[in-house]
């Protein structure tokens, strides 16, 4: 059965922008923000949340613990 995903969420206080999360998303999940933020880091933003399998790969790759996959 697959999984039901109800959000990617990224900690903008714990992020700092390696877009290593980006990198290992298998499904394009994620991409990397237009806008930098007021750290000057662009974030990452989730542009197809439909295509997630809450595989969880950006969670265990981040070395911020800063993206949280919230799913069933
Ligand atoms: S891997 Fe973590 S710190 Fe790096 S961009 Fe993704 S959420 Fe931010
Ligand atoms: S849980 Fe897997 S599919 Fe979903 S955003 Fe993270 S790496 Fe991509």
């Amino acid at each position: 059965m697959p999984k039901r995903v109800h959000a990617v969420v990224v900690d903008k206080n714990l992020c700092k922008g390696c877009h290593i999360c980006i990198s290992v998303c298998p499904h394009g999940v994620l991409e990397k923000s237009k806008e930098v933020d007021n750290r000057g880091f662009y974030l990452p933003e989730v542009v197809n949340l439909d295509a997630c399998m809450a595989c969880r790969l950006c969670e265990m790759h981040c070395p911020d613990f800063a993206i949280a996959v919230d799913a069933d």
